[in-house]
């Protein structure tokens, strides 16, 4: 089914540009990765520039006076542009390099929450978190007496936006923070209808989209979010790297984390101040090449398109989960199909999540099983763990198949 009329670009190209895919996962088993919602697979455009920049122009960066630091640096800051134009942020300087998304959201608590918030002040989270954007609010609780609400899910999966409404405007709401795309419902949140309510109640809005931007456009102007994190090696990046974008008038107030190299305009031993946007936030010796890569990892994504990528997934996912239902016992967890992201996770009635997930692998399946990082949400949902499928812009209609043929495979060997 390689040239399936629904790809809507040459999907047996775009494979051969992803190595790890054309592996046997056990001797004569090929492999199918569906857990691309934990992470992405890299196109060989972005492991080629790694390469190249260990073997040809290691430096460190904004140091050294010499031609190598000269070129990496110039590197790192073309990727810092690239992301910019990514996500249609007004200027680089409201692009800081993190690690990841937790980093990111970690960063953004520890800056603006410490300056901003105070005893009974709410952030406004939804039951639909991954543990990123609850623990960092928790510990900023524990330590400021602020308050941590989440606004409940409905039946559907979908977010209650009436609840959404009441809460915003009866609480003392400083901050909502919330996921764009959630990691196991998949629901796709109603980014920019929430942020202008954030707005018109006198809220900031952060928006964890590390399940939104490898997969679709997203453009934080239209969105109009004051902050939003993400993470490379979800996006067909290197681990290691992530992004933090913030308003820039935003990001000037908020006081640096951590502190060292970099992040300093001038030091004494009586004091500091602090190097301008970006990199106030960046101390240290960042992670080079897997900026570069990132960037790399973004012109791969620009070149297919991100309406191509997230046409492609709606397409695939809508077909897993019709394949899905027709299996019995199973269960998705979520919207239908057309309102959530690329992702299925399920359950098998009689059966343990992770042993669906074992023998899965057995069939060369790789899934995830567990609470994903989603504890709560599995307690909302009265389930102790699910199995998740998830895909990414190389998956296939065949690969869905073979999911589902494993899945009565697991079937007949655990029910
Ligand atoms: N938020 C969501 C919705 C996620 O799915 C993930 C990763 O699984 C994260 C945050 C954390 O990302 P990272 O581990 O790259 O920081």
């Amino acid at each position: 089914m390689l040239n399936h009329p629904k790809y809507p670009y040459d999907i047996a190209s775009i494979r051969a540009d992803f190595p790890i895919l054309n592996q046997d996962h056990h001797d004569g088993v090929p492999l199918v990765y569906l857990d691309n919602a934990a992470s992405s697979q890299k196109p060989r455009q972005v492991l080629d520039v790694l390469d190249q920049y260990y073997r040809q122009y290691n430096a460190n960066v904004h140091r050294g006076i010499h031609k190598l630091s000269e070129e990496a640096t110039a590197a790192y800051e073309d990727a810092r542009k690239k992301v910019r134009r990514f996500i249609n942020a007004n200027s680089r300087r409201e692009v800081i390099y993190t690690r990841g998304t937790t980093e990111s959201i970690n960063l953004v608590a520890q800056t603006w929450g410490r300056t901003h918030l105070k005893a009974g002040d709410v952030v406004l989270s939804t039951q639909m978190e991954h543990h990123a954007n609850i623990v960092p609010w928790q510990m900023l609780a524990a330590e400021r007496n602020i308050i941590v609400k989440y606004v409940p899910i409905l039946p559907d999966g979908t977010l209650d936006m009436e609840a959404y409404g009441h809460m915003l405007h009866d609480e003392p709401v400083k901050l909502v923070a919330v996921a764009h795309v959630s990691n196991v419902l998949g629901t796709v949140n109603p980014i920019e209808e929430m942020a202008r309510l954030a707005h018109e109640n006198g809220a900031l809005i952060l928006v964890d989209a590390a399940q939104s931007v490898p997969h679709m456009p997203v453009d934080v102007q239209a969105l109009d979010v004051d902050f939003l994190a993400f993470s490379s090696h979800k996006m067909a990046g290197p681990t290691g790297i992530g992004i933090l974008y913030g308003k820039r008038a935003l990001l000037e107030d908020m006081p640096p984390w951590m502190g060292g190299g970099d992040m300093i305009s001038t030091v004494t031993f009586e004091g500091s101040t602090w190097n301008g946007l970006p990199y106030k936030f960046e101390a240290g010796t960042p992670s080079i090449a897997e900026a570069i890569g990132l960037g790399a990892a973004v012109d791969y994504l620009m070149a297919l398109g991100m309406e191509h990528i997230h046409a492609h997934e709606q397409a695939i996912t809508e077909y897993a989960l019709e394949r899905l239902a027709e299996v019995p016992g199973v269960t998705v967890f979520g919207p239908d199909a057309g309102q959530k992201g690329a992702v299925a996770a399920f359950a098998v009635e009689g059966a343990h999540a992770h042993d669906v997930a074992q023998l899965l692998d057995a069939e060369g399946v790789a899934v995830r099983a567990g609470h994903h990082c989603a504890m709560p949400l599995h307690s909302v949902l009265n389930v102790a763990a699910t199995s998740r499928a998830s895909f990414y812009l190389y998956n296939t209609f065949d690969e869905v198949d073979v999911l589902v043929n494993a899945l009565y495979v697991v079937k007949n060997t655990l029910v």
